[in-house]
């Protein structure tokens, strides 16, 4: 599943980003939310997302947290004409002149916002 590898990866960048927390109080720390945003182009399913997350999580300093999954449409730039807009459908054409040479803006993003810390 695609989504599990993405899962790995937020949870080791989560917990790299956390190592500092834990070393001061590591009985007591925990994450409440993980805010990610996610492009559409990269095709996870939010649902699928944080079911994986769930289950690797289990016995790291993340259990228990929840995935926040800001979606990001795809914009794109026409090299033609310079038309932007969002691409909605399968269709990577440019919608004013049918251009096939296009720029994706957005839509590739796979970051982790920010972490939020029960206290
Ligand atoms: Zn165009």
């Amino acid at each position: 599943m695609h989504e599990m590898g993405i899962a790995m990866q937020v949870l080791e960048i989560a917990t790299a980003s956390l190592q500092d927390a834990v070393k001061e109080n590591p009985e007591n720390i925990r994450v409440e939310k993980v805010n990610l945003r996610v492009g559409k182009l990269s095709a996870v399913v939010p649902e699928s997302l944080r079911f994986c997350f769930e289950i690797i999580s289990k016995d790291t300093v993340l259990s228990g947290a929840k995935l926040e999954i800001d979606e990001i449409p795809v914009t794109a730039r026409c090299n033609d004409c310079g038309e932007i807009w969002t691409i909605t459908g399968p269709v990577f054409r440019c919608r004013k002149c049918n251009s096939g040479s296009l720029e994706i803006l957005s839509g590739q993003e796979l970051d982790i916002v920010s972490l939020e810390i029960a206290d």
